[in-house]
Parts: structure tokens; sequence; C-alpha cells
């Protein structure tokens, strides 16, 4: 029988864990403080941050709302980053992405100090995960492999496929489970024959945002898939990069969309707050 891996579920146990250690911080009078930014109006973002700002107040995290016009120019933006980085309430900094055309995405991220870096996209950040040194990982990818943990699969020797080379996704991904000691495959738009990859795989990460591109039967028996996409449809919701129904025939264990990998990121981002403040206070 596929198992049906319950991101929700393994969220919840990882908030409840978290409030167990904000309640510590809290009897020294420390309180995790989570700043997010918002600029713009675009409804999914705002979306992200609602929920993102909902789970904070759930695990006892205090978080700073910063909700910014779609005129706000980069050096104003730039400005708030180092007026939040100079904050001792505040021990992680968010800047809910994609920002605007009209701002440079690097420059702000670049400013963010590396310690309040809860996402882990600051390229300090990035360099140490390549060498394998302690650092803020990115959320996404960190639960992935909480995810894959969480069946019991040992990581090690795997051959793992991903498909997807974005900076906070695929990329950072492949290195964790590179650490891991899986033999890792990283796949792209310009990969040559995609399905044979995917046939090898014992762990597959999809993370292209596309519909249900991943068909069922490219899926090697008993191998442990993980869909990242997030496509929003008009018929059918919100569903990801893997045909599910057909994949759930072959895989030992998959995430569902919704209610997989998204519960995780946010569960991480959460957990990256909490590892600041313990760190810096
Ligand atoms: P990007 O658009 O930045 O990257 C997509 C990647 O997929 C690129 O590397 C691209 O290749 C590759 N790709 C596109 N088409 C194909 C194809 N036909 N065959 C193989 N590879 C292909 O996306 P993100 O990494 O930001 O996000 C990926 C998905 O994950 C999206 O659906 C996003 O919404 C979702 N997501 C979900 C999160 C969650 O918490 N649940 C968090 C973050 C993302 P190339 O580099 O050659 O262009």
């Amino acid at each position: 029988m596929t198992h049906i891996i319950d991101g929700k579920a393994l969220a919840l146990s990882v908030r409840a864990q978290l409030s167990k250690e904000i309640n510590t911080l809290k009897t020294r009078g420390i309180t995790p403080g989570l700043a997010v930014v918002l600029v713009g109006q675009d409804p999914a973002s705002q979306m992200y941050v609602k929920n993102k700002k909902l789970a904070c107040s759930k695990t006892g995290i205090e978080s700073f709302s910063y909700e910014l016009s779609n005129d706000t120019t980069e050096d104003e933006l730039y400005e708030l980053v180092l007026k939040l980085n100079a904050d001792s309430k505040i021990d992680g900094i968010l800047v809910q992405l994609p920002l605007p055309s009209h701002l440079n995405e690097q420059r702000i991220l670049t400013a963010i100090s590396p310690e309040k870096d809860v996402d882990g996209f600051h390229p300090e950040n990035l360099g140490k995960l390549l060498r394998g040194e302690p650092c803020m990982e990115a959320c996404t990818p960190a639960g992935i492999i909480a995810l894959i943990d969480s069946t019991g699969t040992d990581i090690s020797g795997k051959n793992a496929v991903v498909v997807g080379r974005s900076n906070i996704v695929g990329k950072p991904v492949s290195i964790m489970l590179l650490s891991r000691h899986a033999t890792v495959t990283i796949c792209h738009s310009k990969t040559k024959d995609l399905p044979a990859k995917i046939k090898g795989a014992d762990i597959l990460v999809a993370a292209l945002g596309k519909p249900e591109f991943i068909k069922g039967d490219w899926i090697k028996e008993r191998s442990i898939v993980i869909d990242v996409g997030t496509n929003h449809t008009k018929d059918r919701g919100l569903i990801g990069d893997v045909e599910f129904k057909e994949a759930s025939l072959h895989a030992a264990a998959i995430t569902p969309v919704p209610g997989g990998v998204g519960p995780m990121t946010i569960a991480m981002l959460l957990k990256n707050t909490v590892k600041s403040a313990m760190k810096r206070r």
C-alpha cells in the first residue's frame, strides 16, 4: 500500500515541539520575533503572508508586519531591511517573493543579516550549505528532507532525481541530498529524456511548477515521491507537478498537494526563527 506522507501532521508535530522551546525561551523573557515584509498586493503573496503570520501566532512567535505599497522604491525597502537587522526584537526577516519587477531581489535578500535570514536565501548561508557548514537552511528544501526522513528511508546511497534547479528549491535540496550521501541527478528544461531519468529515481523531488507534468508511469516502483509544485488551476484548484493518483500506484510513499510540502515550508520557517532567537539571545 502506498503511504501518503501527511505534511500537515508532520508540520503540526514540529510546531508542537517548537511551542515547548518557545515557552522555555519566554520564561527567560525572550519572545522570538519574525518580521514579515510584503510589497504590493499580489493575492497569492498576501495569502502566503497571512498563513505565515497565523502560524507564528499559533506557535508563540511574535510577527511584525510591514505591508508596503507597490510603488515602494528599492532604497526604501533596503533601508527597512537595515532597520530590521538592527532591531533586537526581530530574530528573523522574511521578504515575501516575488518582489515587484522594479525591485532588485538579490540586492534586498543580500541586505538581510545572514543570522536573521530565516528563508536561507542569503549567499552566505547558501555558500555554507554548499561547504557542509552549519547554516540557516532554506525552508522548502529543509522541509523536503524532513518529509523523506519521516518515511524512515535511509537517503544514503539512493538515486535521487531533482527536477528543477532554482536557487530556492532545486539547487539547495540537491546539495542537502548530496550531503546525506544520495547520488543526485539534477534535471531542468534542457534535460534529455526526463522520463528515463525519473525511472531511475529511488527518491524523486518534483519542483518545476507545471501541473501534472510528471506522469504516473514514469515513477519507479517503491520509490519516494516529493511533489513541491503548487499550481493553481481553474477547474481543479491547487494541484502538484506529479499525476498524484497514477503515481500512487507505483510509489512507496508520496506527498499530496495540498497538504505535503507547503505546511512543512512554514514549519521550517518557524524553526529557523526559533533557532535564530536561541543563538542571538
Ligand atoms: P522556478 O520557476 O524558479 O524553477 C522551475 C525549474 O523547473 C527550472 O529550473 C526549470 O528549468 C525547470 N523546468 C521547467 N520546465 C521543465 C521541464 N519541462 N522539464 C524539466 N525541468 C523543467 O520554480 P521554483 O523552484 O520557484 O518552484 C517550483 C514549484 O514549486 C512551483 O510550482 C512553486 O510554486 C512551488 N513551490 C512550492 C513551495 C511550497 O512551499 N510548497 C515553495 C517554493 C516553490 P530551467 O532552469 O532550465 O528553466
